[in-house]
């Protein structure tokens, strides 16, 4: 397995002097785990978050990111634009964590307060940055805008801070650190906070650092969250360095192993040994390590062997395509699909048998074939995918239940056909994005030559 980079982190020396806190079960955090281990509240500030205009999705972008840096979030707080609900919040704040990262409220209109009031709950003043003011100065020329005269206030920032430059927008960020606590202000447009994650609060986390955090992530299909946790518990429990935290994601689970070290070296030494057990544990179950998804998989397959793909859909109405055709350069792989929604299109262009339509309906196992088997002639590929199915909300006119879905697979040896009841809470857009991920699992499977697995 290949060392991924992009997984790898520099890990904070500050974490040695950061007073342990109390999560909020009583525990100290992780002592073991990361001795030097950091707390961090996340403080969304707008009005707009609270009445529902907008969610969250800074918050949740952040959470993502923070987490890969092997920061503990323990909180997410909301508070409107209003000066004393936001220094009550404060206040909660900076006892509990050693983090605080706000979002919003950094602009230039008098709502935006997020400056004023963490200055003042740190007894900094806010003082005027020339340098910050030049910025805004030559982004509005830049962007043709006319600036006016409160647009400077972005300008003014905690004595003693770093700015983060915000080559996004016009409100620069900032981070100080007071009283054991590290303040991070970033801007509220997503457009502009994501890029000021990542640019700019991360290169600020990482220079306070020391030492590495990598990780690996291995990709599970046909496995529930649960089975996988209980079959994981104990080890889990056990370890400690180096970690193993298992996500749910669309029908799909992932496990994240995080290990600690001096030297990415050290910390690779660390992973080997556990992600080689946890493949050995859920054998094929396991579709990849460092992989973005099961139709990556896939297509990388295809284009390892220099073979094609088509694909028939019924039920998952061109979701397949789709989730194909995301993937830059799926053009070597991908010959096209057909979407066929009835059955004069599944017997017309697909050449469904019209005997196996009125003998067993469009949603059964011979029709899933035939459709599998039809889009491998007529798309001229070697192998195809197929799926019918009832994504509900009623079922259909045979009497299947919703959930009920057939997946196929055509290649040159022959085909296969995979039966789902997949109805236990159905939603639609939920059970089409499973369908398609089990034809993608039978591909793989086809591909790397496994079992079918069903
Ligand atoms: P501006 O300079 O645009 O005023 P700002 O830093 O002051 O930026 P806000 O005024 O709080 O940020 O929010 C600006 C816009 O950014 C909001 O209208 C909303 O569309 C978006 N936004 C703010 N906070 C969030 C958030 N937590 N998640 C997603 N979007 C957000
Ligand atoms: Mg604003």
């Amino acid at each position: 397995m290949g060392r991924s980079r992009e997984n790898t982190y520099l890990f904070s020396q500050l974490y040695g002097i950061m007073p342990q806190k109390a999560a909020p079960d009583g525990r100290t955090i992780d002592q073991e785990v990361f001795p030097m281990s950091h707390t961090v509240e996340l403080l969304s500030v707008g009005t707009e978050l609270l009445l529902g205009n907008i969610a969250n999705t800074d918050a949740q972008m952040l959470s993502q990111g923070l987490s890969e840096l092997g920061l503990n979030v323990f909180w997410h707080t909301v508070v409107g634009d209003n000066p004393q609900r936001a220094r009550d919040a404060v206040a909660i704040a900076k006892q509990r964590a050693d983090i605080i990262i706000t979002t919003g409220g950094l602009g230039p209109t008098c709502d935006d307060l997020t400056k004023n009031v963490l200055a003042e709950a740190f007894g900094k003043k806010l003082i005027f940055d020339e340098g910050s003011a030049e910025r805004i100065r030559s982004y509005f020329q830049r962007t043709g805008r006319t600036m006016t005269d409160n647009n400077l206030q972005q300008a003014m920032l905690p004595e003693g801070c770093s700015v983060l430059a915000n080559d996004w927008g016009t409100a620069p960020g900032c981070a100080f650190e007071a009283e054991g606590v590290h303040v991070i202000m970033l801007p509220g447009p997503p457009s502009e906070c994501r890029p000021m994650f990542r640019y700019r609060a991360r290169p600020y986390l990482l220079s306070l650092s020391e030492g590495i955090i990598a990780s690996h992530t291995l990709k599970l299909f046909g496995i529930g969250e649960s089975a996988m946790e209980a079959q994981l518990r104990e080890q889990m429990n056990a370890m400690h360095n180096p970690t193993l935290a298992p996500y749910a994601k669309e029908g799909e689970c992932e496990l994240r192993v995080t290990a600690k070290a001096a030297t990415d070296e050290e910390a690779q030494a660390l992973l080997q040994p556990t992600v080689a057990q946890v493949k050995a544990l859920f054998g094929d179950k396991v579709y990849g390590v460092d992989v973005p998804s099961l139709e990556h998989v896939v297509v990388q397959a295809l284009k390892d062997r220099g073979l094609t793909i088509g694909t028939a859909e019924s039920c998952t109405g061109g979701l397949m395509a789709k989730r194909l055709t995301d993937i830059p350069g799926a053009s070597a792989a991908f010959k096209g699909g057909i979407v066929s929604y009835t059955d004069e299109i599944k017997e017309g262009v697909l050449r469904v048998p019209g005997h196996l339509l009125a003998q067993y309906g469009a949603v059964s196992a011979p029709v899933a074939q035939a459709m599998a088997e039809g889009a491998r002639q007529v798309l001229g590929c070697d192998i195809a995918l197929s799926s019918t199915g009832v994504a509900g909300p009623d079922k259909d006119s045979w009497g299947n239940e919703v959930g009920t879905m057939f997946v196929a697979i055509a290649t040159p040896e022959g085909a296969h056909v995979r039966a789902l009841a997949l109805g236990a809470r159905p939603m639609r857009e939920r059970l089409r994005t499973q369908t398609a991920s089990h034809a993608f699992d039978l591909a793989r499977r086809y591909l790397s030559g496994l079992r079918w697995g069903d």
